[in-house]
């Protein structure tokens, strides 16, 4: 029981996404965000392992 929960949090944290800004590579919350820092929306997608 305990092992399976383990897995799964250790399986969300192996894939961490990031979003990033196009223009100025900011990292923003979500990818409907602006970027804080030039205001665009033009937002990339990463995903981390
Ligand atoms: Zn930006």
């Amino acid at each position: 029981m305990i092992e399976t929960v383990n897995r799964l949090l250790f399986r969300h944290h192996d894939a961490d996404v990031v979003y990033e800004c196009r223009e100025c590579g900011t990292s923003v919350d979500s990818v409907d965000d602006e970027c804080p820092s030039c205001g665009r929306t033009d937002v990339a997608t990463f995903v981390t392992e």
